[in-house]
């Protein structure tokens, strides 16, 4: 069995971590790029979300590599996300591949289909295993999380453009030469002694922006066009909403053991959507509010075309801006977006909130949004 699984930024590390650990033989599909888009948007429904279209790529880039079985979480709830599996496994079938499509989900009533799954993928080894390569791979989460946190404060100070770049390729280099988690945690630690060594502007006060919306957006740079380089090369720190860690942590981990959850997000969203409606509109909500409060200068939505939940978020969000005297602007992502206006529109927006600063956080005046 070669087992594959769908790109999410750096989700591949998590799941090597978790998959070395417990002896899964894998194949990493290539780096999303605009082939694995091409193959995805020729072969899934038009008005399917991107991050489907993108995975359809994921999996026939892997297949060619010799993948013969698909990873993939699931779900139920209000959004499309929980019958992805499903319908990329009778894509899939149309096109006549022969691959098996295992989906993890949260056990809400059937453990024992769970653990089937579980044993489907480690074979004979012992069950007892799988609670500390969870862990481990947990931890790999944390700290690939903290890294990325860390680039996103050296990236705009740094006194010679490019060294935090530097340091991050070359960890996405290494990080594909080890093995298991602790030999990856190891990296991260070397990479992180690295950016903390490069050489920054202390008295530098960048802009601060808070990226908020759809995860799979906000996570996979390739979707994204790699916004928070973007923003850390114009000299501006990013803080990115949602991350790998939190998702396993907050939305797997804690609700299949039953632990009190740490969500500060749902209190700050209340007065605008006090409930749950699927994707993160409660979190993009909720982040939007908590990012006014903490004296940031901007947030920037991301989501893609179609995506329900985040159309909802989007409604909301000009009375956040009004009501905490924040700028919001919304970026729709489909297979058609291109880079250079995605970009310009972004310039026009910082260059609005250095204008802002300059004369002391005035007044509101701008709300962007569309596409
Ligand atoms: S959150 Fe949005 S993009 Fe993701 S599955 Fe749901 S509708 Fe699609």
């Amino acid at each position: 069995m070669k087992t594959t699984f769908p790109h999410m930024g750096n989700t591949n590390i998590v799941v090597k971590a978790l998959f070395d650990y417990l002896g899964i033989e894998f194949i990493v599909p290539p780096a999303c790029s605009k082939r694995t888009l091409e193959i995805g948007t020729k072969h899934a429904p038009e008005m399917a979300c991107l991050p489907l279209k993108v995975n359809i790529g994921n999996f026939i880039e892997a297949m060619e590599k010799g993948a013969d079985t698909i990873v993939m979480t699931g779900g139920c709830g209000p959004c499309r996300f929980g019958y992805y599996a499903e319908v990329q496994k009778e894509i899939l079938k149309d096109l006549g591949y022969e691959v098996e499509m295992i989906t993890l989900e949260m056990p809400d009533g059937d453990i024992k289909e769970f653990f089937r799954r579980i044993r489907r993928l480690i074979g004979s080894q012992s069950m007892l295993k799988v609670p500390m390569a969870i862990n481990k791979a947990t931890k790999v989460a944390v700290e690939l999380d903290r890294l990325d946190k860390l680039s996103f404060h050296t990236r705009p100070r740094e006194k010679v453009k490019g060294k935090t770049d530097w340091v991050m390729r070359k960890f996405q280099h290494q990080v594909n030469k080890v093995h298991g988690p602790d030999s990856i945690i190891k990296l991260i630690h070397a990479a992180q002694k690295e950016l903390n060594m490069i050489d920054i502007d202390q008295s530098f006060k960048p802009l601060k922006i808070g990226i908020v919306g759809e995860i799979y957006t906000v996570i996979e740079p390739f979707t994204n066009f790699k916004i928070e380089r973007m923003l850390g090369d114009m000299g501006i720190e990013v803080d990115r909403s949602l991350n790998i860690s939190g998702w396993i942590i907050e939305h797997m981990i804690k609700p299949a053991l039953h632990l009190r959850k740490n969500r500060p997000y749902e209190k700050a969203a209340e007065p605008y959507l006090n409930s749950m409606i699927g994707g993160h509109a409660q979190e993009t909500i909720g982040s939007s509010v908590l990012y006014a409060q903490q004296g940031y200068d901007g947030v920037i939505q991301v989501y893609p075309f179609t995506c329900m939940p985040e159309i909802v978020a989007e409604s909301i969000l000009p009375a956040v801006s009004n009501d905490l005297n924040i700028p919001i602007l919304t970026l729709i992502i489909d297979e058609l977006t291109g880079e250079a206006g995605y970009k310009t529109r972004i310039e026009a927006f910082t260059d609005m909130l250095v204008r802002r600063r300059e004369r002391g956080f005035a007044v509101n005046e701008y709300i962007l949004s569309g596409n």
